[in-house]
């Protein structure tokens, strides 16, 4: 799981660390039709940015993972 989501995030610049750092996704607020997720520099816990995931785009993530623990199950 770990991996995972530090395949996903990427690098944002923090003003605090002044440098790019790594950012962490953290599940911040969900709706009916999205999701909100805050990105967490790993330096110093500041916030660098919002990500707003819509419903259609859960959908096809989702699918797109039991798809791949389907494929892992076969193999
Ligand atoms: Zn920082």
């Amino acid at each position: 799981m770990q991996q995972f989501e530090s395949l996903r995030a990427s690098s944002l610049y923090c003003k605090k660390c002044q440098t790019a750092m790594p950012v962490r996704e953290k599940l911040l607020l969900v709706l009916p039709d999205k999701e909100i997720y805050d990105y967490l520099c790993t330096g110093c816990a500041s916030s660098l940015g919002q990500r707003e995931v819509t419903a259609g785009e859960l959908l096809m993530s989702r699918s797109a993972m039991s798809r791949q623990a389907s494929t892992r199950g076969i193999f």
